[in-house]
């Protein structure tokens, strides 16, 4: 029949037209039943580990239990610690033919803002948990938070036969799960995934990263499993490639990220990333002794994305670990968002990063990306990332396949030449269905049209890049921009000239953004810093960020504020929320230690 076309895969390791995530993991329990699909790093000595035979089967078995608790097509939400429980459970709920929604897993009795947000905005019929977080939340404070919904135990589940599964006629626009995105500019939404999204954006992921190259292969995986990231990069990819994947919690990697690099040597990883905070969160906490025998060598695809992606991380990183075994070749920077299921550009398989520098003062004034004059430095080092006239960009790739990545004047909405900056825009089969329940947002993003008459509609990112040679460079987001003086600059560059001033600043800790003080615009920067800093330390430390940042972006600054570490508002993949950081300034919530505004200083 022409739907057991759809499941074979072609010659180059392509799967068919057709073909669902469940076609695929079936097979590959029937062509590779032993191999190990995914080992979960419980702590340093020990694992578990599933078998892609057990992986279907525990799917099939819990699909058989959703079957006769929830209607066909109706949502249920997951809530599961770290672990292989999530990934069978997740999988479980695509063979039922439920809408998965990947959540947060909340501290016990702690309430979780994403977890209610999701549950709120989602209305699933049910939440899925095992058995030991049912018992532990499933009466509690924060159950009653969520509404009390129904709690599903995914042990009681799993006690089904796998023979009572009854396997769904899936098409390809059915929707597979609900994505909600990352929640850094307002509260996550709920992106509807269809089976022929996800499906198509493996596939791309696939042949950007040249996986075909490595069948079978071994990831490391430590980012969170409810974020695109980590459940399309780190689970499904590896699915749908045939490979394993070792992973390990987030708080095990940011406790001690040495964990990671060590993991990827013991497994002789292939693939592995994360975004640029963890390349720095490495360089910053390991200690050459904990590295005691990693070799790297074996890690030829190290993508980041998901944040901005820094040059200067990047050569650090490769010149640190290069006695490892890392090879400075391994780089695959790349651009996504969880409305266009997770990848939108990438280059044609991992390679050196590649760069421009661009006039600050054109860039900033006139949206233009025009090469700065190359500075003569003395020592032979290649050009800080940004100096006070050019700023520096990653080269962020092209768009894989037949995916058509544009960038668009947002006021005019019509396409920019290359070097200009404007809005991304995309349309491709990996462009999701829509945010659930938000027809009014869906008809702006989801269906933008430009004003030239073309009548297809795009996918518009709210992210801001110029096209080159058609290779993308981000640049930041649109409604996060600072515009002083009729200058636009970009929160992160303040923030990364923040952080250079001293070894106490925390790298990705800052904020900058603008207040409005009757009718003036005033540029606050909010920064964390270390704990083994002292008062004298601060003291010293704001001047030389009011130097540096007058200096290297020609803006003056009204109010430096620094914090205790670990306080700035972030999301749960750990990026800054500008907004909320925003509020908990006006309503005086930060954890300030120390602070300086035009005219006066202050402690607390
Ligand atoms: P929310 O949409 O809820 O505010 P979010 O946009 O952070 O959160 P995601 O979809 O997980 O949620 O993240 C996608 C965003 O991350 C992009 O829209 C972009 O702003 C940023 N991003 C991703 N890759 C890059 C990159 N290579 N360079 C700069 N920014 C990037
Ligand atoms: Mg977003």
């Amino acid at each position: 029949s022409s739907s057991n076309a759809g499941q074979s895969q072609l010659t180059d390791g392509r799967w068919g037209d057709g073909t669902t995530l469940v076609d695929i993991l079936s097979s590959r329990s029937e062509t590779c039943p032993e191999r190990i699909a995914f080992r979960f790093l419980e702590d340093e000595s020990d694992s578990t580990t599933i078998s892609y035979f057990a992986l279907d089967r525990a799917a099939r078995r819990i699909a058989a239990g959703l079957q006769q608790q929830v209607e066909p097509g109706s949502s249920v939400a997951l809530v599961f610690p770290p672990g292989l429980d999530f990934i069978k459970s997740f999988l479980g709920c695509l063979y039922a033919g439920v809408l998965a929604i990947p959540a947060t897993y909340p501290k016990p009795k702690r309430p979780s803002a994403r977890l209610s947000a999701i549950v709120e905005d989602a209305r699933p019929s049910a939440v899925l948990a095992t058995r030991r977080v049912v018992d532990l939340i499933g009466d509690s404070a924060v159950s009653n938070q969520l509404g009390d919904p129904t709690w599903l135990s995914s042990d009681d589940l799993e006690a089904n036969p796998h023979s009572n599964w009854k396997k769904q006629n899936v098409q390809p626009s059915d929707l597979a799960f609900l994505q909600y995105t990352s929640g850094s500019t307002k509260d996550p939404r709920g992106v509807m995934v269809s089976h022929g999204n996800i499906l198509q954006n493996l596939e791309m992921i696939r042949q950007g990263f040249q996986l075909s190259h490595h069948v079978g292969q071994v990831g490391v995986c430590w980012l969170p499993a409810y974020h695109d990231m980590g459940l399309i990069g780190g689970i499904l990819e590896s699915l749908y490639i045939g490979g394993t994947t070792v992973l390990m919690s987030p708080l095990a990697f940011l406790q001690r990220p040495s964990r990671w690099l060590r993991a990827i040597s013991d497994h002789r990883a292939v693939v592995s990333g994360g975004p640029n905070f963890a390349f720095e969160l490495c360089m910053r906490k390991i200690k050459p002794e904990e590295l005691e025998g990693v070799d790297l060598s074996s890690w030829e695809v190290a993508f980041s994305g998901a944040e901005p992606i820094r040059a200067t991380t990047m050569r650090r990183f490769a010149q640190t670990y290069g006695r490892y075994g890392f090879s400075k070749s391994a780089f695959y920077p790349c651009y996504g968002l969880a409305e266009a299921t997770l990848l939108v550009t990438g280059g044609n398989g991992p390679g050196e990063i590649a760069t421009c520098t661009v006039d600050a003062v054109e860039l900033q004034k006139n949206g233009r990306a025009v090469d700065a004059k190359p500075t003569h430095s003395s020592d032979g080092q290649p050009p800080s990332e940004s100096t006070a006239s050019s700023i520096e960009f990653v080269d962020c790739g092209r768009a894989p396949m037949d995916e058509e990545v544009l960038v668009v004047d947002p006021e005019t909405c019509l396409p920019c030449h290359d070097n200009q900056v404007g809005e991304i825009w995309v349309r491709g089969g990996n462009v999701a269905q829509g945010y659930r329940n938000r027809p009014v947002d869906n008809e702006a993003i989801f269906s933008a049209r430009l004003a030239d008459g073309r009548p297809d509609a795009f996918l518009r990112t709210g992210d801001l890049g110029f096209l080159r040679k058609g290779s993308l460079f981000v640049t930041g987001r649109r409604n996060e921009l600072i515009i002083i003086r009729g200058r636009n600059h970009y929160p992160h560059d303040l923030e990364a000239t923040v952080q250079s001033g001293s070894p106490h600043l925390i790298p990705g800790g800052g904020s900058a953004f603008l207040i409005d003080r009757g009718g003036d615009d005033h540029l606050v920067l909010v920064q964390e810093v270390d704990r083994g800093s002292k008062q004298e330390d601060w003291q010293q430390i704001i001047p030389e960020i009011r130097r540096s940042v007058t200096a290297e972006h020609d803006v003056f600054v009204h109010e430096v504020i620094l914090i205790r570490m670990g306080t700035l508002p972030r999301t749960t993949s750990g990026k800054v929320r500008y907004s909320e950081v925003k509020q908990q300034y006006t309503q005086g919530e930060l954890a300030i230690v120390h602070q300086w505004s035009v005219g006066q200083s202050v402690n607390s």
